[in-house]
């Protein structure tokens, strides 16, 4: 069987992917995976074959000439939404050069990521069965995620965003005619549904979870090396209380006034802290940090969090189910997207707990906060039952025997309708 993968080429969406494409070339079934370069070394790990993307699809490390983008979630969002509006516009343009690529691959089914639009435009215009692999909550079915999404944007969008979306609808008509793609719009980039779609979360965690029928499928996260470690000093963690700070991957992770909080609150403290300040700031502008605080723009989280006590996240989806894997209590402090929706999730559950603006730019309440988690069991036992909860829902094996019976179920559909 040929599967033909269409992640969108980000961190936080190529990697919860990586464990099912290994798995599939592992039973033999041959793999092409579409990316930008950066991914191209974890791509060939798990070997898969490659095609590479325009650099211009991926989510560049710094949104140019808006400083001050990050900073309270609803208003970061709307100051970025001109500029995702601006790389779905390219994405539709870019399409239908990349599906006649695609045409030649001869493949059975394609997986795509609803907001690589030029994965979902693949499966119908080449009449090929396709899932979708979302790389967060499932959206469609969720009154309560879509309006906490809708109440964490505090408001209607900016103009500059509403001309943004304007010229993205006209667009889509464009391409609509000339080429018979499908028409999109904002909300299909997260609201796409196919008749399998694989969500990287446990069903317990899924808000509104008894709306989704069996077309949806929580495997949980899939959690495997990923062979990044690099030239990363691990050694110095060892025999250490280990405190890993990230606000992930994209340009909303650029918070300096954060990072030198967290200087001085782990200053001269027990901590050994990693702290991961994103591709967009060069560690060198955040002056010396001390001692016992390693800086880099990207460090292996994963591996890092084997060795962690604590981790102090923006909340992302990897990162919050990565943490939750290891087992390890969470601080979330969230910028944006469903990152206030896994800060409440967590601390409902009682797994982390929540950190407001003004307390993470705080010290001692910084300090406090990372010192209770660290030091009341309760949040080590939930963790332990919770841990239970994400192996069982099966991760990149009961994809990979989804995701086969399918291709496998629609193929045999199309020979007959064929015959
Ligand atoms: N990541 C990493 N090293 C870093 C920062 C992030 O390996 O220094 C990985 C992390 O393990 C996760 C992904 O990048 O798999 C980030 O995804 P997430 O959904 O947490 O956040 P995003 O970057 O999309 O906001």
């Amino acid at each position: 069987m040929k599967f033909l993968f269409f992640p969108m080429p980000a961190h936080g969406h190529v990697n919860p992917m990586l464990p099912l494409i290994q798995e599939l070339v592992s039973r033999g079934d041959e793999v092409v995976v579409y990316v930008t370069r950066e991914f191209e070394a974890a791509i060939r790990h798990t070997g898969a074959s490659l095609r590479l993307l325009d650099d211009s699809l991926g989510i560049p490390p710094s949104f140019a000439g808006m400083p001050g983008l990050a900073g309270g979630s609803g208003q970061a969002m709307k100051k970025a939404m001109p500029l995702l509006m601006g790389l779905m516009r390219r994405s539709l343009h870019a399409t239908p050069r990349l599906v006649e690529q695609a045409r030649a691959e001869q493949a059975d089914c394609v997986v795509y990521d609803p907001m690589a639009v030029w994965g979902r435009s693949a499966g119908k215009m080449l009449g090929l069965p396709a899932a979708i692999f979302q790389t967060s909550f499932g959206l469609s079915h969720s009154p309560t995620i879509q309006n906490a999404m809708r109440a964490n944007m505090k408001g209607p969008p900016p103009p500059s965003a509403l001309l943004a979306i304007g010229r993205l609808l006209l667009t889509s008509e464009v391409m609509h005619w000339r080429h018979g793609m499908p028409r999109m719009n904002p909300q299909s980039a997260f609201t796409s549904v196919e008749d399998l779609n694989i969500i990287p979360v446990p069903r317990a965690y899924q808000p509104d979870a008894g709306n989704f029928d069996d077309r949806f499928l929580f495997v949980g996260p899939s959690v495997l090396p990923r062979n990044d470690r690099g030239d990363f000093p691990l050694e110095r963690l060892e025999g250490k209380p280990v405190l890993l700070i990230s606000l992930g991957t994209t340009p909303m992770n650029m918070r300096p006034d954060f990072y030198k909080t967290c200087f001085e609150a782990f200053r001269d403290t027990r901590w050994q802290v990693v702290m991961a300040c994103g591709k967009g700031l060069d560690p060198a502008t955040l002056g010396p940090a001390p001692s016992n605080v390693l800086v880099r723009q990207h460090v292996p989280q994963l591996e890092v969090l084997e060795r962690a006590r604590v981790f102090l996240t923006h909340g992302g989806m990897n990162s919050t189910m990565e943490g939750l894997w290891h087992g390890v209590p969470l601080a979330v402090f969230p910028q944006f997207a469903d990152q206030p929706l896994n800060a409440s999730r967590v601390t409902g559950l009682g797994l982390g707990t929540t950190l407001s603006a003004q307390d993470a730019l705080d010290p001692k309440a910084l300090r406090e906060t990372i010192e209770r988690l660290d030091t009341d069991p309760g949040y080590r036992t939930r963790l332990a039952e919770f841990q239970k909860e994400l192996r069982e829902a099966g991760g990149h094996r009961r994809a990979a025997d989804a995701l086969q019976k399918f291709a496998a179920a629609r193929r045999g559909g199309a020979r007959q309708k064929a015959a």
